[in-house]
């Protein structure tokens, strides 16, 4: 059997921008516009993990809302949109990593005061090497912002590929007068406001010109005259050279007054692609061997992205999240954890329905499902319902930041090892065993991640530690062809080698020359910055 009409009408896509930008507003629109929720302001508890950390402390007491408001799902024109977010705080990037490995576009949000900013950025280099097509919504038109042909000139440089303006604005700020759609030649009428639905606005042709200069007199004449600029100097639609992302369509807007949202919700079903092939390695007679799963496949298989605590701190359950990548997903059958070969028995299947989780009764390639377990299941984890694959390419990267956990009450101790495995396989941090013995280490991309940890060990497991700063300020996961180097690498470096969560192993470094005189001295050595689950 074949799943092809099921998976055709999917687009899952991760929404990514700089903090400020727009982005909990724009999503709040497009689950408004599609129907997924009926009134504004339903959007909450996605906002303050960027913020303070108390802000994320009281929004890990809403833990709910927040597990249920990064995996969004709305139908619109007959299509299934899965919608993921991405965390806006820099502390947090190494988890949106691997929430866009999950996706299979990105819609960008860029503030057009702004510009493109650090944090969009690093997004954006992550979509490049995943080579991961990327919409371009231009926000806050209806403020004082930069010249439209400046922002496209800078979309540019800072994407690699050229734009292709979908929408062109009139005017701004004050003289905000609409958008002009390049397709159908219209100009659509902006109206402040957060009540004005798609059809609300009035749609002028322009043909009638006249009425156009009329109404929006200079403004609207050198629109006209940037908007041929932008034309002749930017590339022509190709839907190949945006799906092969080397080109993006711009679009404009003001997400807060609902103003060219509709314009960008077509866009993800008209534009986006639906889920597409995932490489994955099988195990033919021990070896391992490349194997492409398609959507279609009839086999069921998923892997998982994130993990994530659940709610209630008293009952050790977690939700992972599984895109799914073949087949389909029905309730009650039988699925496997590869790395384990155990038998997954989930005590909830859940699908993200804006605020509301729902119990799934079937899920397709490109949809997020939410299995929450006791344990069992990992970071990267491929679940299927038949053959002993692994889905490659969840990335870890080698922390920059390192502290060693000193235990108060030595008594707690197997409920640290329990916690800090669970946080480990989480991806909440990283945690280290060094092979010599002694305290543990953790390792981190961004220092919230360590007040998260020290207080989730607190309130989860009733661990109270200490963190202590430690000399180590890099790691590189150490591979080598034949298991004789890799003994006489370790037996060189003793108190240097230690264990992750998923016991491979990393040398530990103390400066960049670590790493440089180690590979000096070990030439065969392999040093990765960046581990991917296989
Ligand atoms: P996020 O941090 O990217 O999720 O940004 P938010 O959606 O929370 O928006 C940040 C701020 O910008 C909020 O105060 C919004 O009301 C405001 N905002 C969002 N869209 C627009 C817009 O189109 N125009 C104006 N003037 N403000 C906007």
């Amino acid at each position: 059997m074949s799943y092809a009409s099921e998976t055709r009408r999917r687009r899952t896509f991760a929404i990514i921008s700089h903090p400020d930008a727009g982005k909990t507003t724009l999503t709040e629109k497009l689950l408004l516009f599609s129907g997924a929720i009926q009134i504004a302001g339903a959007v909450k508890g996605r906002k303050a993990s960027r913020h303070a950390t108390s802000d994320w402390m009281e929004i890990e007491k809403q833990r709910g809302i927040s597990v249920a408001s990064s995996v969004m799902q709305m139908s619109y024109r007959d299509h299934v949109i899965n919608l993921l977010d991405t965390p806006g705080h820099k502390d947090f990037s190494e988890d949106t990593y691997r929430v866009l490995t999950a996706v299979d576009s990105a819609l960008m949000v860029i503030d057009a005061a702004n510009g493109v900013e650090t944090q969009t950025r690093r997004l954006i280099e992550v979509c490049r090497q995943r080579d991961t097509p990327i919409i371009t919504f231009v926000n806050k038109m209806d403020r004082e912002v930069r010249d439209p042909l400046d922002i496209l000139d800078e979309v540019e440089r800072e994407l690699g590929m050229p734009c292709c303006p979908m929408t062109w604005p009139v005017g701004q700020g004050r003289s905000f007068g609409g958008i002009i759609d390049l397709r159908t030649q219209s100009m659509t009428v902006f109206q402040p406001g957060s009540e004005k639905r798609p059809e609300d606005f009035e749609v002028i042709p322009l043909s009638e010109a006249d009425r156009l200069r009329a109404r929006f007199g200079q403004t609207f004449d050198d629109a006209l005259e940037s908007m041929e600029l932008a034309v002749g100097a930017s590339a022509e639609w190709s839907h190949e050279q945006f799906l092969a992302a080397k080109l993006t369509p711009v679009f404009f807007g003001s997400g807060v007054n609902n103003f060219g949202v509709k314009e960008v919700l077509d866009a993800v079903v008209d534009m986006s692609p639906p889920p597409g092939p995932r490489k994955s390695t099988l195990l033919v007679n021990k070896q391992p061997v490349e194997k492409v799963v398609h959507p279609e496949d009839p086999g069921f298989a998923g892997v998982v992205f994130k993990v994530q605590a659940n709610m209630d701190a008293n009952h050790r359950d977690r939700i992972a999240f599984v895109r799914v990548a073949s087949g389909k997903y029905t309730p009650g059958m039988k699925m496997r954890v590869q790395r384990t070969g155990k038998e997954l028995r989930p005590t909830s299947v859940v699908t993200f329905m804006s605020q509301r989780r729902e119990a799934v009764e079937e899920a397709y390639a490109g949809d997020i499902v939410g299995f929450t377990t006791h344990g069992g299941v990992q970071l990267g984890d491929t679940i299927t319902d038949g053959p002993a694959l692994q889905f490659t390419g969840l990335p870890f990267f080698a922390p920059e930041m390192f502290m060693t956990v000193v235990l108060k009450n030595p008594l707690r101790t197997k409920q640290l090892h329990e916690g800090l495995m669970q946080l480990g396989e989480e991806g909440a941090i990283q945690v280290f065993k060094p092979e010599a013995g002694g305290n543990m280490l953790l390792g981190a991309v961004g220092q919230l991640q360590f007040e998260v940890v020290q207080h989730r060990l607190n309130t989860e497991y009733n661990c109270d530690i200490r963190l202590e700063g430690c000399q180590y300020t890099g790691a590189r996961w150490i591979t080598a062809d034949t298991p004789a180097e890799l003994r006489e690498f370790e037996n060189a470096y003793p108190m240097r080698m230690a264990r992750d969560a998923a016991n491979t192993l990393a040398f530990l470094c103390t400066s960049p020359y670590d790493v440089r005189l180690a590979q000096e001295r070990f030439p065969k050595i392999h040093f990765h910055p960046l581990r991917e689950h296989a």
